[in-house]
Order: structure tokens, then sequence, then C-alpha cells
């Protein structure tokens, strides 16, 4: 069932264990299953997730693994994780990582909260609720050493979405595919803003060409932002 994905791996230097294969295995058996009833991948087909959730994910994991972002006890957040891309994906591969998931949807916690149980993973945590209320919670508000989103927003909206959750030294990645440097661009005044400084790492991936963004926050972020929800969307820095 999982020919492509324990075949594919190797590229990126990660070697599943007998575990590991069974949680992606469970993951997919999940997915179907609850896709029947909640919309949480476009295309739920075991080869289609295989590749497009669970390798790009790995992908994105073994960049920041290499370069160090991605430490082996690292804290680490995904805003709009939606059916757990990128980041349940990192906690099976790199199980030491403390894992908050967060997700403006209540049927896709719960269905995230279902992967948690059924996958036995230890210090992960499922939220609901949005970006721009919860990153002014204390206990979340400028403490993670990493924050990734995938596919929620263009990069200035979804700077003032993440960049608050991080602690000042701490990044935010996200990949990106041809538009990246346009993107990049178009975020100068919210990385002034909102205190991070911006460089690209090479994705490796099969198919079109994508970056990881990466921001390093320099300072705290001003404690106005993010702004109220819906906002950030609306009216971009
Ligand atoms: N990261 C996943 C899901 C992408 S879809 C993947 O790559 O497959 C974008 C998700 O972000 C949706 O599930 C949406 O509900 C969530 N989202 C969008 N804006 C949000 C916000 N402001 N706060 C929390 N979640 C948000």
């Amino acid at each position: 069932m999982l020919a492509t994905l324990s075949r594919e791996t190797a590229a990126y230097g990660v070697r599943l264990t007998p575990r590991q294969t069974r949680q992606f295995e469970t993951y997919l058996s999940l997915l179907a299953d609850w896709s029947q009833r909640v919309n949480l991948v476009g295309n739920a087909d075991a080869e289609v997730v295989q590749r497009r959730h669970f390798l790009e994910s790995i992908a994105l994991g073994a960049a920041l693994r290499e370069r160090e972002i991605l430490r082996p006890d690292t804290d680490l957040l995904d805003v709009g994780a939606g059916a757990g891309f990128p980041g349940a994906v990192l906690k099976i591969v790199w199980p030491g990582i403390r894992l908050t998931l967060l997700e403006a949807t209540a049927k896709k916690t719960a269905f995230l909260s279902a992967l948690v149980e059924s996958l036995e993973l230890d210090e992960t945590a499922v939220l609901t609720g949005r970006a721009e209320t919860l990153a002014h919670t204390p206990g979340l508000r400028g403490r993670f050493d990493l924050v990734v989103a995938r596919a929620v927003a263009p990069l200035a909206v979804l700077l003032e979405l993440t960049l608050p959750f991080a602690r000042v030294g701490g990044r935010v990645v996200t990949p990106k595919g041809s538009r990246a440097a346009e993107e990049i661009a178009a975020a100068g005044h919210a990385l002034a803003v909102l205190g991070g400084k911006v460089f690209t790492v090479p994705l490796p991936v099969p198919g079109p060409p994508q970056t990881l963004v990466a921001v390093m926050k320099e300072r705290e972020t001003p404690s106005e932002y993010p702004r109220r929800p819906g906002l950030p969307a609306k009216s971009p820095l």
C-alpha cells in the first residue's frame, strides 16, 4: 500500500522504521475514511496523498533538518494544518519534535485529534481556532522555535498569521511555487513591521519547482499584530 512512499523517501535520506510505516498506513486509511464525510484533501487517492502530501512534507522536513532549522527536539507549530500537512508528517518522521497543530475548521481538528490518538503521537496538541486570535494567547505567542504553514495564504498575509508565534531567533517556513520571488518582494513591508528577515532554501521535489521561504524573527512583533480575524487577508500589510 505504501510502495511509493517507502521507495521515494530514500531520496531525502529518510528510511522509515516499521512503526513509521504502520503510522503512514493508518494515516492513509483514516484519511480515506474521513474524506467521505469531511473535505480534508482535494484528492484522497492513496497515490496522490503519498506523493503530494506525505513526500512533499518529508522533503520539507529533510531540507530543514539538513540546515539544523529543524532539530530533534524542536518546538514546532503548524498554522492552518488542514489534514496535518506538513506538521503531522514531520512528527511521524522526527518523533522527538514537540508539535502543535493549529486549524480554524473544527471538522478538520476533529480529524487531527483522531489521527493523533490512532498514531499514538506524544507531545502533540491540536488547537481549534484562528491564528489571528490564538497568536495573542500567552503560552503560544512568542514561543515556537519553528512555525510552518503550507498553502495557507500569500506570504505577506501568512507572516502576520505566523511570525507572532515564533520566538525571537526562531523561524517561519513556508513552501512556495513559481511565485516565491514575487511574494517575497510584496512582503517587504510586512517583514519590516513584524520584525523578520527573509532567506530561501531550495526544496527538491518532483514536479513543479518549489522553494522554501524562511523568515528569521529578529525582534518581538508589535503587540497589535496579528490584527482581528480576517483583516490580515483583507488588507495585507
Ligand atoms: N496545510 C494543509 C492545509 C492547507 S488548506 C496542507 O498543506 O494540506 C489551508 C488551511 O488553513 C485550511 O484548512 C484553513 O481552514 C486553514 N486556515 C486558513 N486561515 C486560517 C487562520 N487564519 N487560522 C487558522 N487556520 C486557518
